[in-house]
């Protein structure tokens, strides 16, 4: 049986893209290849996430990014002209402060990461050992003997992105992990961090090495994990899951994210994936026996080829 291709919407007729629009409420908004590349923000995309907030939609981006807090992203947001604040932003440090403060969490929390991450549990009240540099200075001998004195208040390592990762961090984190109560989250585990002509290692490059000496595995806060929804929206997907739209650019975590926890899914192809990688998909899904999940829960349910243009059918 062939499988449907998703639907484009630029195709969609009047009454059609009426019944799409009223199927939703919340529309979750990944950022970079969505809204904006790195600083340049993609063509129309303010403009509709502004019409849609006019229209009465809840409007949230959310990002794997764990760097900035959620005034800095919004910050960024304003200067590209969306009209939206920090109550519209959901950032990977911002979730790990939140799954902590979940646990009513009030021990001490070991960094690896940036003031993204810091800056949040000061505002949930979560003490923490602070972010910076920590080289290496002197022997391994003096690190353990002199150096490194673990803290007893630590119940809890989050790891994210951090330029100033060190074998001293790594020791520290390992050393604490090594206690099977502490709590070990990552923000986020992609690979690279995109930027034009250098290959800039990502978050993940760091959690797996963290997971690696500690031997354990971390709690993922970001897509395509699940924690956005079991924590941050946990009473309104009680309800009625479908009345949120996804909106991503890359199929292995955006619309991943979307299809694994039964929200509607749009792929805009101003990103990472094309409407062509989906055809790849579902062929690879047709050539093969076995019903691969994570590849078919990559398939979205709608695509268009940028953002921008919901606003043909918005006046
Ligand atoms: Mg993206």
């Amino acid at each position: 049986m062939l499988r449907n291709l998703p639907k484009n919407i630029a195709e969609f007729s009047k009454v059609e893209f009426k019944k799409f629009f009223d199927s939703f409420d919340y529309v979750l908004l990944d950022c970079d290849g969505v809204l904006w590349l790195h600083n340049n923000v993609i063509d129309g995309s303010n403009t509709v996430v502004n019409r849609l907030i006019e229209l009465g939609k809840k409007i949230y981006f959310i990002t794997n990014n764990s760097t900035k807090t959620r005034d800095e992203l919004a910050e960024k947001a304003k200067t590209m002209n969306f009209n939206v604040g920090f109550d519209n932003m959901i950032s990977t440090s911002y979730l790990a402060a939140h799954y902590l403060k979940s646990l009513n969490f009030n021990k001490k929390v070991y960094i690896v990461g940036s003031t993204g991450i810091s800056r949040e549990l000061d505002a949930v009240g979560i003490k923490h050992t602070g972010v910076g540099q920590d080289p290496m200075n002197g022997s391994l001998a003096t690190l353990v003997k002199e150096q490194f004195k673990p803290d007893p208040e630590i119940g809890a390592v989050i790891v994210g992105f951090d330029e100033h990762i060190s074998f001293p961090k790594m020791m520290k984190a390992a050393t604490y992990l090594d206690k099977k109560e502490t709590i070990f989250i990552a923000t986020n585990t992609d690979e690279r961090f995109p930027m034009p002509g250098f290959v800039i290692p990502g978050t993940g490059s760091i959690v797996r090495a963290i997971e690696t000496c500690g031997e354990r595995k971390a709690i993922v806060m970001g897509k395509p994990e699940n924690w956005l929804c079991d924590i941050f929206f946990k009473e309104e997907m009680k309800k009625d899951r479908s009345r949120f739209l996804m909106v991503g650019d890359r199929l292995n975590t955006d619309i991943l994210f979307g299809k694994k926890n039964k929200l509607q899914t749009l792929l805009v192809e101003t990103g990472v994936h094309k409407i062509e990688r989906v055809k790849e998909i579902i062929e690879e899904l047709e050539n093969s026996k076995e019903q691969d999940e994570e590849l078919v829960n990559q398939i979205p349910d709608f695509y268009i080829t940028k953002l921008g243009d919901l606003l043909n059918n918005l006046d």
